[in-house]
């Protein structure tokens, strides 16, 4: 079951960035400043804050990352809460919260949702046409086809990537 995204203006938006890309999530936001303002921002504790201090967004912040934020945004995203994530991850260097990094990115996944792991992305996600058009998310919750017990259902996925409005 997909769910069509009603206010495509306005997207919710997950930053996180882990310590060694807090400042590449500075200087991402910063640069795509005029393009954030237009959505509603949620974060892990000091990404939002460094967001919110030295850029004047307004934040919705969750925990830190190693204490549970990670963890808030993924539940949110399998709630059907948050449209986007922009996650900017530390690949060279281990952290004690990795299962929920992986978790999270996997949730992101199964519903479908945009993820932008690196500067790159995130310029062309938060910059492409898509982001003025209805978009759906997969609720695999909802759909009988992702059901391993019935048939034909051992491969869930959303039938849809997206469609125009
Ligand atoms: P933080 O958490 O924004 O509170 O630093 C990010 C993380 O490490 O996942």
């Amino acid at each position: 079951m997909t769910i069509d995204l009603a206010a495509p203006a306005g997207r919710r938006i997950a930053l996180i960035a882990h310590d060694n890309k807090k400042q590449d999530m500075l200087e991402w936001a910063e640069y795509n400043l005029a393009l954030l303002t237009g959505h509603e921002l949620f974060a892990t504790a000091t990404t939002g804050r460094l967001l919110q201090e030295q850029l004047g967004l307004p934040v919705t912040c969750f925990r830190s990352g190693p204490f549970g934020g990670d963890q808030q945004i993924g539940a949110r995203i399998a709630e059907g809460e948050i449209d986007l994530l922009v996650f900017l991850w530390d690949p060279l260097e281990p952290h004690p919260h990795d299962p929920d990094v992986k978790a999270l990115l996997r949730v992101a996944v199964v519903c479908n949702i945009p993820i932008a792991c690196n500067r790159a992305t995130a310029d062309f996600m938060i910059s492409s046409p898509l982001m003025g058009q209805v978009h759906q998310q997969w609720d695999p919750a909802a759909d009988p086809a992702a059901d391993p017990a019935q048939p034909g259902g051992a491969v869930p996925g959303p039938g849809v990537a997206h469609q125009v409005a």
